[in-house]
């Protein structure tokens, strides 16, 4: 993984305050710090998703997770046949505790599947864009619904204090 010219690259034995935390960076001095302990442990598809997620936090200048992966998985190598597969168990590994994170990621490597033109990753996109249209056509039934009972309540009142 080439980290580009203008980003330095440091490491640090450990991180005494965040052990689990294989890489940081430095949005004031364009920097990633490694934290050895526990990066070298890691599987080398998983290091290469780290430098590029920590490239993302640097290049999106945001500490944004969501965001730092989404550029992970936008800048995953495209000749490399298994990149989306390697980011996609990265991601799977390193946000093991935060579905919401995973979810997103999970949208996200779809999406770039389908742009590489994977045609299982586009019919699956547009699986998930109309289980979401169906989802917003149920709720405007219910508010429908409800404005009617709401209305005949009112008209009944009205009716009823009349008499
Ligand atoms: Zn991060």
């Amino acid at each position: 993984m080439n980290v580009p010219p203008d980003i330095r690259v440091v490491s640090a034995p450990e991180f005494r305050e965040f052990p689990e935390n294989p890489a940081r960076v430095y949005f004031d001095s364009n920097m990633i710090e490694i934290n050895r302990a526990a990066y070298d442990k890691l599987p080398e598809y998983v290091k290469d998703f780290i430098i590029r997620h920590e490239i993302g936090h640097l290049r999106t200048n945001s500490a944004n997770e969501h965001k730092a992966d989404e550029y992970a998985i936008e800048n995953s190598d495209a000749k490399d046949a298994e990149s989306l597969v390697k980011a996609l168990k990265s991601v799977n590994y390193l946000a093991a505790q935060n579905s919401k994170r995973r979810d997103s990621a999970h949208l996200k490597i779809l999406t770039v599947a389908a742009r590489r033109g994977s045609k299982l990753a586009k019919k699956a996109l547009g699986e998930i864009s109309n289980a979401k249209d169906k989802e917003k056509e149920d709720i405007w039934q219910t508010a429908l619904f409800c404005a009617v009972l709401l209305t005949i309540g009112i008209v009944t009142i009205y009716i009823v204090n009349k008499k």
